[in-house]
């Protein structure tokens, strides 16, 4: 039986950084924008080991809910509203260089329009090259600014997703702050070595939204755990890290379906574009197209051997990939329950893309069901360490120029 999923809040209390592996003299450790899986794991794992008093081994407890095909999935918590998640942008999405971003929810009417805001070239892309494939066009794909005409970069960071009204937004804010701290050597008077360092940390006030899946029988018991994890992240010690975790109500669709057949509409709208300025009838739809969207890094074929690509989606139906977006990245980890590092791995960074094509006859209920699924299970290895979570068809992928023109 699949997992469910439990959402859940964290507001951030006292200065909170999450890093990656340490780092060396003099260093200038970078905060993450946002909580990995891998560190709500190590906390929950504390919380079991010293306030639920379960201990580690084989055939434990613990390890059924740490360990192997039934442990928990942690999906990364991003900044969210307090209604609304918080999602990494795709690799596909741009932005305006002079003005990009979306105004925040405090913005003065007046100010609104000196953000150009963000949109998505997924569609647009894909299309255009399918038509290079075909033969004559007319024009070059270059995206631009639809305010501006300026020129546009990618965008790093969270967005938000209206699902009523079907638009972006920005998320909490999240403040950084640099602190510097060294240790003197009192014999010598200098920075001990290797303690001059400056940590990076994001400040009190920010929201966050995660999701852990657990099996059906945890439920209950992973959600009062959940609430009672009250630090997270480095320099527990110096005050640092304090968090509130509230756990959601659990959702019930997250409109999987209507994503589904809004992305295939809006592909089959821009191949009736080129249709028309070459004179021609829109073609049929010839299946019907999904992605699968990262929300954190996702490690394929054991991490060792160089793929890219998920293997074994275990659909009920054939399906090809057309066309991915993504970038990579070599990830690693401190497993602090166990006090060991966790070896190196090549993984495909949060924001890429894998779009794939479905036969035209299959059931669209049936394929949002078995994407639903997916997103419970995850893809890829070291799922329990909070690897390869995915969103099927992300929403930032209708959000065309077209649309932020009229924003
Ligand atoms: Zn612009």
């Amino acid at each position: 039986m699949a997992k469910i999923g439990i959402p859940f809040e964290i507001e951030i209390e006292s200065a909170l950084h999450v890093g990656q592996a340490p780092l060396g003299v003099g260093e200038y450790m970078f905060t993450q924008r946002h909580i990995p899986g891998s560190a709500l794991r190590g906390a929950l794992a504390e919380v079991f080991i010293n306030q639920y008093s379960l201990k580690p081994g084989p055939g434990s407890e613990f390890n059924r809910l740490f360990e192997g095909a039934e442990a928990i999935r942690f999906e990364p918590a991003y900044p969210a509203t307090a209604l609304k998640w918080g999602y990494p942008f795709p690799l596909t999405a741009r932005q305006c260089k002079a003005h990009g971003g979306f105004p925040k929810l405090d913005t003065p009417q007046a100010e609104r329009e000196r953000y150009h805001g963000a949109f998505d070239v997924l569609v647009s892309q894909v299309v255009f090259e399918e038509q290079l494939g075909s033969g004559s066009v007319p024009f070059i794909e270059k995206p631009l600014c639809p305010h501006c005409w300026g020129s546009v970069e990618p965008v790093a960071g969270v967005y938000t997703w209206d699902e009523d009204e079907g638009h972006p937004g920005v998320a909490s804010d999240v403040r950084l702050v640099r602190h510097t701290h060294t240790a003197i050597n009192r014999a010598r008077s200098v920075a001990e070595d290797g303690m001059l360092f400056t940590v990076e940390t994001m400040e009190p006030g920010t929201l966050l939204r995660g999701q852990v899946w657990v099996e059906p029988d945890q439920v209950e018991r992973v959600r009062g755990a959940l609430s009672t994890i009250k630090r997270l992240g480095r320099g527990i010690t110096r005050g640092r890290g304090r968090v509130m975790v509230d756990p959601l109500p659990q959702e019930s669709n997250d409109g999987t379906l209507a994503r589904i057949k809004a992305l295939n509409e809006l592909i089959q709208k821009e191949r009736a574009l080129y249709a028309r300025l070459a004179g021609e009838a829109v073609p049929p739809p010839d299946g019907v197209y999904f992605t699968l969207d990262l929300l954190s890094p996702a490690v394929f074929g054991g991490g060792v051997a160089a793929t890219l690509e998920p293997e074994g989606l275990n659909l009920s139906f054939e399906v090809n990939l057309v066309r991915r977006f993504v970038a990579s990245e070599v990830v690693g980890g401190w497993w602090n329950a166990a006090r060991l590092p966790h070896p190196t791995a090549l993984a495909v960074k949060e924001g890429s893309i894998f779009l794939y094509k479905a036969p035209s006859g299959v059931n669209l209920e049936g394929l949002s069901r078995e994407l639903e699924t997916l997103r419970a299970e995850g893809v890829g290895h070291l799922r329990e360490r909070g690897y390869g979570a995915v969103l099927p068809c992300a929403p930032f992928h209708l959000w065309t120029a077209e649309k932020e023109a009229a924003r």
